[in-house]
């Protein structure tokens, strides 16, 4: 099949499977060439580990020390001639280099919040890998069904007392305009914490710890974003950083209960990159196409592996720990939030139009990385050529 991009708003609803694997394979060099090979986990649970900061989690985690991963997400296999999501095509093709390079992985698809994969991913462990000791908690997700009542709770990307309005970019038309938000009502900050609040965190860190396959000294991080000002309204003091600091909630909780063997629960505060979750947040490809700019004209830009190599490297892994900010968390959005990085896009923000974008910010390279996470746009690859489609990952049954 040849395939092409089809973008649908905030989407790519098409994803190519060489192209997906050479952006792995993008990223797995860096982390061949960058890795000390001295310290780092072992054998590695990722929670999200497909796509963005999950997928880089697991690629560092096994081209940087050697780990085992099992990982878990939730992405569609190719059917009736339709191409697979670009999380599937990720995994198969770091399934295959770990396995080339002899190191465990495993994949578990499907609903990360559900007791049953849970249980499933447990098994995997006892079966195949006795314990872990590092988890990472990568998920982004729209929805959430709560495994005890089977209620459905939806995330809403809303501000929280006060309506909001601001420029964002319309990445499909490349336009500037203005979008007005009403704030959230209580429903909607609750079933936004239920989604990406810290519940699921301490359920899986509960399930892992009661099932005995927790290594003594395990390690456990989930992901969170702080960001600007211009972003706090729809972000940081939104319903979705109402969500993330239940996170910080849950980081306490459950550091209390790994610290009886040595282990730790960090929230690590990572930077704004381009995700699939990161693009359907307003205001914030605006913020980040400028940000780009920014950061690349001062050679500080950093995409997920940059930042997962320095996150290990500089913290979890480092010989003196990982140095926290006042509030307990890990800050590796230290580059992003530099006073003069942060004053460059903030003097931008007001000049933006949709006749400038080009010009003022990185736009272009914004839509460039939004390609590449469905595997488009890669200079090796030729998409005029037949691709298969049906690809294999190493599922567990
Ligand atoms: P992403 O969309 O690239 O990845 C989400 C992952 O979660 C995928 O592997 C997907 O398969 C998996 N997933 C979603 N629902 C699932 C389910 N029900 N069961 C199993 N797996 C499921 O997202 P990302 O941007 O890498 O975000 C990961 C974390 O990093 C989030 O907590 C996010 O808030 C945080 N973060 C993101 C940014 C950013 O700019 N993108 C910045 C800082 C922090």
């Amino acid at each position: 099949m040849i395939i092409k991009p089809k973008v649908r708003g905030f989407v790519c609803i098409t994803s190519h499977p060489e192209g997906c694997a050479a952006h792995v394979k993008e990223q797995i060099d860096y982390v061949k060439e960058k890795a000390s090979g001295t310290a780092g986990p072992k054998k590695v649970l990722v929670i999200g580990s497909s796509t963005g900061y999950g997928l880089a989690s697991r690629i560092v985690s096994t081209f940087g020390t050697g780990a085992g991963t099992l990982g878990v997400c939730f992405e569609r296999p190719a059917n009736n001639g339709r191409p697979a999501s670009a999380g599937w095509y990720n995994t198969a093709s770091f399934e295959k280099a770990a396995h080339e390079a002899g190191h465990y992985a495993k994949t578990i698809n499907g609903d990360a919040f559900s007791d049953e994969i849970k249980e499933k991913t447990i098994q995997a462990i006892k079966d195949d890998l006795g314990e872990v000791d590092l988890v990472i908690y990568s998920l982004a997700s729209p929805r959430r069904v709560d495994p005890k009542t089977g209620e459905i709770y939806k995330s809403t990307l809303k501000p929280i007392g006060e309506p909001f309005e601001n420029k964002s970019v319309d990445t499909d038309k490349k336009l500037i305009n203005t979008i007005q938000l009403d704030p959230a009502n209580e429903e909607e900050i609750e079933t936004t914490r239920k989604v990406m609040g810290g519940e699921d965190w301490e359920l899986w860190m509960e399930a892992l710890e009661k099932a005995k396959v927790l290594a003594p000294g395990a390690q456990t991080v989930a992901y969170s974003y702080i960001g600007p000002k211009v972003t706090w309204p729809i972000y940081y003091q939104g319903t979705i950083g109402k969500a993330k600091e239940d996170l910080e909630r849950a980081c306490k909780a459950i550091d209390a209960s790994l610290q009886k063997t040595g282990g730790h629960a960090y929230v690590s505060v990572n930077k704004a990159v381009v995700t699939q979750a990161s693009s359907a947040i307003p205001v914030v490809p605006l913020y980040i196409s400028l940000l780009f700019k920014i950061m690349k004209e001062k050679g500080i830009h950093e995409d997920c592996i940059h930042q997962i190599q320095r996150l290990f490297d500089e913290h979890l892994y480092s010989e003196k720990g990982p140095s926290l900010d006042e509030a307990g968390r890990i800050r590796i959005d230290d580059w992003e939030m530099r006073p003069d990085v942060q004053e460059a896009v903030a003097a931008l923000w007001p000049e933006v139009s949709t006749e400038n974008l080009e010009d003022i910010s990185d736009f272009k390279g914004y839509q460039a990385n939004f390609l590449k996470l469905f595997g488009f746009g890669l200079p090796e690859i030729n998409y005029e050529a037949e691709t298969e489609i049906e690809i294999p990952i190493q599922g567990v049954e």
